[in-house]
């Protein structure tokens, strides 16, 4: 209880300070959604990247430095997921682990150093009640880039959200014992319709990783969601508003009806 209201008035103190403007220029030159957004949900998307940046563990690793821009351009796509909601602050994770590049997973008990090593490389990794591992030159691309479809950082916060909410597990709350069913039935038949298809070699809307999971393929639609809200709401209208019913956004609004999204390879996330 004291420990809340003490982090409830360090929060205030923080948000009282005016946004640093030099943030302001990292996040229109690396964020591409934060040029999009309405003025409001700007503002809401800045306070959440400064209790972000300010309260996460920012590690460097591989080499890497972690700068001030990296945590703002990484915190504020974290904050995309939470702009329509009063969720807390991603509370269980701790550490955002940051590497140049692509890296073999390291191992928890080694904090994150690379000592011992996993088989597969990955640009990205979320940890249950544990860090999100990144790769930079990944994040920075597809904050970039939107249209491309994929955004990493989006990827792994929506695996966190998930460890948080037992959204796959079981159904996310929102709010309407209809529209949890609804959800459930949606998810699962589109996710055992999307595992056919990438079993029958088809081209596939969702990633062939989407497949491996129900927990991928909610991370993998949570991308599409942000990343191309009308290609989602064309093709599976159900699942954008299900998703948009959830994140409490519309991300139609912010994009237009057009997105260009063709052709961009995609890295390991896991
Ligand atoms: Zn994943």
């Amino acid at each position: 209880m004291l420990f809340s209201w003490l982090r409830a008035r360090r929060r205030r103190k923080l948000l009282a300070e005016p946004f640093p403007p030099r943030w302001v220029a990292f996040l229109e030159r690396n964020v591409r959604h934060y040029t999009r957004l309405p003025s409001p949900e700007q503002v809401c998307l800045c306070n959440t990247t400064r209790v972000l940046v300010a309260e996460k563990r920012w590690l460097g690793r591989g080499g890497l430095f972690v700068t001030e821009e990296m945590r703002v351009t990484i915190a504020a796509q974290a904050a995309l997921l939470l702009l329509g909601s009063d969720r807390d602050f991603y509370p269980r994770v701790r550490e955002v682990v940051v590497f140049p590049t692509e890296f073999r997973t390291p191992v928890a008990g080694d904090d994150w150093e690379d000592d011992f090593l996993s088989d597969t490389a990955s640009a990205g990794q979320a940890v249950d009640r544990g860090p999100v591992l990144l790769a930079w030159d990944t994040v920075l691309a597809e904050a970039r880039e939107p249209d491309a479809g994929y955004n990493l950082v989006v990827h792994e916060f929506a695996h966190q959200l998930d460890f948080r909410d037992g959204i796959t597990a079981n159904t996310p709350d929102l709010g309407d014992r209809p529209l949890e069913t609804r959800w459930r039935y949606v998810m699962t038949v589109a996710f055992e319709d999307h595992r056919r298809a990438v079993k029958s070699g088809a081209d596939t809307f969702f990633t062939p990783h989407a497949a491996d999971d129900e927990m991928e393929f909610f991370a993998d639609a949570t991308e599409a969601f942000y990343c191309r809200p009308a290609d989602l709401k064309g093709l599976h209208a159900e699942m954008y508003d299900l998703l948009s019913a959830y994140y409490r956004v519309d991300p139609l609004a912010w994009f237009g009806t057009e997105n260009d999204n063709e052709g961009d390879s995609l890295s390991v996330r896991l």
